[in-house]
């Protein structure tokens, strides 16, 4: 959960040439420029009323958008997939493959290929939000390109319990820099945002991955300032704020040493002890 740069597109120049190559839409082309305007006033708010269109420029909206026409102007949706992104911008998880319509196509057809509206997404929270933000919508999800007063205060972290020796986790946020009604759309973000087996499955894989790097270190300290410290500040310094990994990170760091230890405790020193794979092989004759 971050907020993005937005690399501009000239949306209304651009739409020249959508219509040019799509021509049913000429006779609507005022009412998109007016849209187009109103995203912006209303930053993708689901209470702009959107347009009438008829069932042919519907249809050519849907194609615009699946075929990406470089004779249109489209040729840069492509580009959204090729973004460096780790961590998906609404959930944290990785990498951000799809493409997310913020305003859906079904409810918002004239938004189908205005830059502003389409985000860089993972697959799975892209699925889950489905078309939750179809006109009228009483709350929105965060929008990386207008919501960056609140993304870049948002401190997600996991909180690591210990139940019985069980390790549970779930994601929680520092409240602190927000008033309630930022606290509702953060929850109503997350709520409708994050895929919970992705979320396990991805953070199980992280503290498996810290658990071997715990084993080059004998105390919980050395283990907090050498991985824990270091891997946050990796994140924070690739700008991959709150992926789940780093979220994770925070969740350990805010952990006693006592419980770092019960955690960790059994590989402490694991590695200084056995002897490495590589040494093993050069002792095979
Ligand atoms: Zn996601």
């Amino acid at each position: 959960m971050r907020s993005l740069s937005y690399k501009r597109v000239f949306d209304r120049s651009l739409l020249g040439s959508v219509i040019a190559h799509y021509k049913s839409l000429a006779s609507i082309s005022a009412q998109i420029k007016i849209a187009y305007r109103e995203y912006v006033l209303k930053k993708g708010s689901p209470s702009i009323i959107p347009i009438e269109i008829d069932t042919v420029q519907r249809a050519e909206f849907e194609n615009a958008y699946s075929n990406k026409p470089i004779g249109a102007g489209l040729s840069w949706i492509s580009e959204l997939y090729i973004n460096g992104l780790n961590s998906c911008p609404f959930c944290g998880g990785d990498g951000a493959r799809t493409i997310e319509h913020y305003l859906p196509q079904a409810s918002y057809p004239e938004f189908s290929v205005y830059s502003l509206n389409l985000l860089p997404s993972c697959g799975s929270c892209n699925s889950k939000r489905n078309s939750l933000n179809a006109h009228g919508a009483a709350t929105s999800p965060l929008h990386p390109y207008f919501d960056k007063h609140i993304l870049n205060k948002l401190n997600a972290y996991t909180v690591v319990s210990l139940d019985c020796g069980v390790i549970g986790f779930y994601l929680s946020y520092d409240h602190s820099p927000f008033t309630e009604e930022e606290q509702f759309r953060i929850d109503y973000h997350m709520e409708i945002s994050l895929d919970e087996t992705s979320y396990i499955n991805r953070t199980l894989d992280s503290l498996e991955t810290l658990r071997i790097s715990s084993e080059k270190y004998s105390t919980p300290m050395e283990f907090r300032t050498e991985v824990i410290d270091d891997q946050i500040y990796i994140s924070e310094r690739k700008k991959d704020y709150n992926s789940w990994h780093h979220a994770l990170c925070k969740g350990l760091a805010n952990l006693s040493d006592d419980e770092l230890q019960i955690i960790f405790g059994d590989s402490f020193g694991a590695r200084a002890s056995a002897p490495s794979l590589g040494r093993l092989r050069n002792l095979t004759p």
